[in-house]
């Protein structure tokens, strides 16, 4: 099995290469972007070489075993102020979603809210936002600095950064190892998904993807009705905590000055849609 596999799943992708530009497969969705641009201007082509389903079950099945970890360690928030107060910005945040793309409201929105000291929050594709209770209670975040973190986070996912990164991965062949595997039997087909899983998790961002989740997620925050000048003060918040240790979040979302001075640029650009906006 292990010599006949590699060869085909290789030769799949050559084969969806070779046919892309006439027939756009499920495996080869070739150069398009994925959201509309925005006020913020976001136009990158992005390349990619797995299906957005693909990926969306796979982070489902991770999004899924992180909340019944947290769950079965009696870490999982569900009620309460702390979480009323995250969903109800969640749910203006995904309100906006539809500015940059279409099928969002047809997407399956999920929030989870983990009792963790770890500075981080993320939005898995297809729309699933986890937050840690160390980033709001260690850096005391404002209504306007969570919604700037969830308008990054979710930026992120109308981006389908998860996606790009796993189809640059495939693309530098990091994932042949574990097609080496031969997905010939469930076990293993399993195992394969749980590893393309935690690459989605675990691979940092390009600071490109990062810029990109700026610029959306503060016209995403800004449309919500939350003050834009929340982006700048969370990442001089985040900056200051970083100053004895490398937090998760710092760790997998390089630079910072640069970042602040961009999104102080911005800030010409969202003001208006969040005078405009109606208020929570
Ligand atoms: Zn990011």
């Amino acid at each position: 099995m292990r010599a006949l596999s590699v060869p085909r799943f290789l030769g799949l992708r050559i084969f969806a290469c070779a046919v892309g530009a006439v027939a756009v497969g499920v495996l080869f969705s070739g150069c398009a972007t994925t959201t509309r641009p925005g006020e913020v201007g976001v136009e990158r082509q992005q390349f990619m070489l797995v299906s957005a389903a693909e990926v969306e079950r796979m982070s489902a099945t991770s999004y899924n075993n992180q909340a019944n970890q947290a769950r079965a360690q009696g870490k999982l928030i569900s009620s309460g102020p702390e979480y009323d107060r995250l969903r109800k910005i969640a749910n203006r945040i995904i309100a906006q979603a539809g500015v940059f793309r279409d099928d969002t409201k047809r997407w399956n929105w999920q929030l989870t809210l983990i009792d963790s000291p770890a500075l981080n929050a993320s939005c898995m594709p297809g729309g699933k936002i986890t937050f840690y209770s160390g980033i709001i209670r260690r850096l005391k975040l404002t209504d306007p600095e969570i919604a700037a973190i969830m308008g990054h986070e979710v930026a992120h996912a109308l981006r389908e950064h998860g996606r790009e990164k796993v189809s640059r991965a495939m693309g530098q062949q990091l994932l042949l190892e574990l097609a080496l595997g031969g997905k010939s039997n469930s076990a293993e087909q399993i195992k394969f998904a749980q590893q393309v899983g935690n690459l989605l998790i675990t691979l940092p961002n390009s600071r490109e993807n990062e810029s990109e989740a700026d610029r959306i997620g503060i016209e995403l925050s800004a449309r919500a009705g939350y003050d834009p000048m929340g982006a700048v003060n969370v990442w001089r918040k985040m900056a200051a905590a970083g100053g004895g240790g490398t937090p998760e979040f710092l760790s997998t979302h390089p630079s910072h000055a640069n970042r602040i001075n961009e999104l102080t640029q911005l800030q010409t650009v969202v003001r208006p849609l969040y005078e405009a906006a109606p208020k929570p």
